[in-house]
């Protein structure tokens, strides 16, 4: 017997996970035959974290049709060109992860190999020198892409935001209401299965007392417990503890001081690391630590000794397994956010990560509850890049060169995938990063932290010595030139974000 058609769309969680697939959902589905409706907790807090992000957010903000001065003016949010490591090589380093381009690729030759060859020559610059982000960055300077000719090098650079997790959960819940998602404010106490094994309904408290809900599509965003896909469905958890240690974190926010940077600092500590997120009127800091080697209390007064604002909340604690579970879609239920799998956020992709999966499902939407072959697509695809972002983020940790404190220690001597350990090779043989097509981070990515690590390709391309020693070091210059001019020009980020955001000003200038 054919299984039923899908029209009526269950999501339960109304954190940035739940609100955002509800968007996203509801503007891709309206006018269609469809019922969606959103279940969330007022018992149940929501994470509260997850405020820095990497540049597809803003694509996908202009695939919903928002005005992006709008979201940006709604949710306190900043400008963010990359982040800034500091310590991870070694106590005193710092090199800056870029969004965007790192040089310009000449002749079908990639930069890196004329800054290579520059390098075998004595040239004294840094990598990321060539990059528009982080010039900008390195100045507190910030003016978007958009806003330089097609041609200019302005084009090279990218962005997205730092916002506020509560506020952004509030404008997709606006938005998602607006477009017919149905709100029900309750807690889940139940799942019943029905003979096929799929999910029937929910019995749900709230308002009216307790009920029943029914569904075709469950969309389990109730955060790492995965009160669907794992307590109800059983779909297990791939433990990749091995790889990426950390296990706790502690956050907390504070007081506003000093110029907003337009970058996420990751700032290496004893048993793991800290961020700290600037946006218009606060800052979110948070330590990520390996519990083996730093207990709640010591991790809590670390934490509190280093931010540089007062703190305006009490120190949230969380605990988290890193891996995914096994299937993210099991039977008529899809996991989306921390409920499907949790990286640290070493490289700001948990909500990437929840764009992912909200997209690929809507590719993969099935007319029926029959639907394992788009289930199987599915978990495939969205594994493999999960699977892509971890071997980026052992990365930041195998190749330090720290051995001061325990932790330090373990991270150096981590078993390396072996995915990630044929990249590293070949890169150091040849300069060459093999390309994978569900690489969220690109070459230039890859280069920036592998030159931060200070792992650096030990040939340069055979290609490369056709060009003249000199002319090589001409290019260098003159490419330094010109960004050290298209800096220069332009406006400081918060004098850009008084303008564009707070003024409201959007008139356009040729900055690049
Ligand atoms: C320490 C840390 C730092 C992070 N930093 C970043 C970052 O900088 N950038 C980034 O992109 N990502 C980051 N993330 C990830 C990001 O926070 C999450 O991806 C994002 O917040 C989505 O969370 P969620 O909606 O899946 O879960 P949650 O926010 O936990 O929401 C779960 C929802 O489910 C509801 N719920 C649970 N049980 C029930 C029930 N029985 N009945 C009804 N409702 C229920 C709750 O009320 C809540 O609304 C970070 C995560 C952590 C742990």
């Amino acid at each position: 017997m054919s299984k039923p058609a899908i029209r009526n769309i269950v999501i339960v969680g109304g954190g940035t996970a739940g609100w955002m697939s509800a968007a996203c959902l509801a503007h891709v589905l309206h006018g269609l035959d469809y019922r969606i409706t959103l279940v969330e907790s007022a018992d149940i807090p929501t994470i509260g974290v997850g405020e820095a992000t990497i540049p597809p957010i803003v694509d996908f903000i202009r695939f919903l049709g928002i005005n992006e001065q709008e979201f940006v003016r709604a949710t306190n949010a900043t400008f963010k060109l990359g982040i800034q490591f500091e310590g991870w090589k070694t106590t005193d380093s710092r090199y800056f992860h870029q969004f965007g381009a790192l040089g310009c690729a000449i002749d079908g030759l990639p930069f890196y190999q004329f800054w290579l060859r520059a390098k075998q020559q004595g040239d004294q610059t840094v990598l990321s020198q060539f990059s528009p982000a982080a010039r900008m960055a390195a100045q507190n300077k910030f003016v978007p892409a958009s806003f330089g000719t097609k041609e200019s090098l302005l084009a090279g650079s990218s962005h997205a935001w730092h916002f506020d997790a509560s506020l952004v959960a509030q404008y997709f819940s606006d938005f998602a209401q607006q477009k017919g998602v149905m709100r029900v404010e309750a807690n889940v106490l139940d799942t019943t299965l029905g003979d096929d094994g799929d999910i029937a309904t929910l019995t749900v408290d709230g308002a009216s007392g307790v009920a029943t809900l029914q569904g075709d599509l469950f969309i389990d965003c109730t955060g790492f417990q995965g009160l669907l896909i794992e307590q109800a469905l059983g779909a297990g958890y791939e433990d990749w503890t091995d790889y990426l240690p950390c296990d706790r974190a502690v956050a907390v926010q504070s007081e506003s001081t000093g110029e907003i940077s337009p970058y996420t600092r990751a700032i290496a500590e004893p048993a793991g690391w800290r961020w700290r997120i600037p946006l218009q009127s606060r800052v979110g800091n948070g330590y990520v630590y390996c519990s083996q080697y730093l207990d709640q209390d010591d991790a809590q007064a670390h934490l509190l000794s280093q931010i540089d604002g007062k703190s305006v909340t009490e120190p949230k604690h969380l605990r988290f397994v890193t891996g995914h579970r096994r299937e993210m879609w099991r039977r008529n239920c899809v996991a989306i956010g921390l409920s499907a799998g949790f990286l640290e956020p070493l490289e700001s992709t948990g909500i990437h990560l929840i764009m992912r999966g909200v997209r690929r499902l809507i590719e993969l939407l099935p007319a029926t509850r029959d639907c394992l072959c788009q289930a199987r697509e599915y978990n495939q695809s969205l594994i493999a890049e999960y699977t892509s972002i971890r071997d980026f983020l052992v990365l930041h940790y195998a190749t330090t060169q720290r051995d001061d404190t325990s932790f330090w220690r373990h991270c150096g001597e981590i078993s390396i995938p072996d995915s990630l350990a044929h990249k590293l090779e070949l890169f150091k043989a040849s300069g060459y990063l093999k390309p994978d097509s569900h690489d969220l981070f690109e070459y230039n990515n890859w280069l920036a932290v592998l030159e931060g690590m200070g792992v650096r390709a030990q040939n340069t391309s055979p290609r490369i010595n056709s060009v003249a020693p000199e002319e090589v070091a001409k290019i260098l210059q003159q490419l330094d030139a010109a960004l050290g001019k298209m800096t220069d020009a332009a406006p400081t980020h918060e004098a850009f974000i008084q303008r564009y955001v707070i003024d409201n000003k959007i008139e356009k200038q040729k900055a690049g």
